[in-house]
């Protein structure tokens, strides 16, 4: 049924660039982690030299510590800094509650780093492939739209494109638009002397925003170059673009702040502010499906 109503309609009618963020807004980066999660707390329990059984029970109790805790005070940290929420990533939040695990039984974090590192790199690759449901007919509705569909994303465009070939030759169009490496972790205080950066620079360094109990670093110029450089392609204005994801912080938050739109793709483990935040901007949109886009894309046609 048609929703006149429906902002989501309206926004893709007047749209000239939609980007997708990969891991968790077209993946179900929880489910497939979870492979990952299994080998990881086996390798934590024999390093800390406990049982399974137990090293399962300290996990379950950490994570709710972290979960239930301070925002403020768990997440992604990069160059000191806390740059993502712990609740962002499953890989992130492995990560953070297996230090507060290693602090608790080793009461210090001397050798954790060599054991992440290694286990990393033996946990990781086990991780599956979920995606979104609906995740086909979206792409196939996207196909041949009078505006540009590209996929942005911190991982490599190798393991992005691995995941996306499982879906067929159909959708081969797509595997030529993605952009990894984005950095969307990482942001800069000082100025830079370029023309590229002009409009990052007149953004505050950082913003309070509701919630988060801390100030959010803005300036993401990594991530702001590629949006950049897919808008001048495209010649949109800000007002143009509009991007999906599912971390309002490594995501959407430069975009609004821009005069972009920003869709919030949902999940369990979405915080309840960011929700509220986005669902309050003008130019903020919440949804927990692909199916709703894809819908809105059909009445917008
Ligand atoms: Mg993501």
């Amino acid at each position: 049924m048609s929703n006149p109503l429906n902002p989501l309609i309206e926004l893709l009618k007047l749209v000239k660039l939609l980007v997708f963020d990969f891991d968790g807004t077209v993946t179900k980066n929880w489910e497939e982690a979870l492979p990952f999660k299994v080998a990881y707390v086996h390798g934590l329990a024999v390093a800390l030299d406990k049982s399974v059984r137990d090293t399962w029970e300290l996990i379950a109790k950490t994570e709710q510590t972290v979960l239930k805790g301070d925002p403020a005070q768990y997440g992604w940290i990069f160059q000191g800094t806390l740059v993502s929420p712990a609740t962002g990533d499953p890989y992130v939040l492995m990560l953070t509650v297996s230090r507060l695990i290693w602090m608790e039984v080793k009461g210090n974090l001397d050798t954790f780093e060599e054991f992440h590192a290694k286990a990393w790199w033996e946990c990781y690759p086990k991780a599956d492939t979920v995606f979104q449901p609906g995740v086909e007919e979206l792409f196939r509705a996207l196909k041949g739209k009078p505006f540009a569909t590209e996929i942005v994303t911190n991982s490599g465009t190798g393991s992005v494109r691995d995941k996306l070939n499982r879906l067929g030759r159909e959708f081969d169009w797509l595997t030529a638009r993605i952009h990894g490496g984005a950095k969307k972790n990482e942001f800069y205080h000082y100025p830079r002397i370029d023309e590229t950066s002009g409009e990052l620079d007149k953004l505050p360094l950082r913003i309070d925003l509701p919630g988060f109990g801390r100030r959010v670093e803005v300036r993401r110029r990594q991530y702001f170059s590629v949006l950049n450089i897919q808008r001048w392609m495209v010649g949109a204005d800000w007002s143009e673009i509009c991007v999906v994801g599912d971390n309002l912080e490594l995501d959407g938050l430069i975009v609004l702040l821009l005069g972009g739109s920003f869709i919030l793709m949902m999940n369990e483990h979405t915080p309840q502010h960011e929700i509220e935040y986005v669902r309050a901007h003008p130019r903020g949109h919440i949804v927990s499906s692909l199916v709703e886009i894809q819908e809105a894309l059909v009445e917008a046609a």
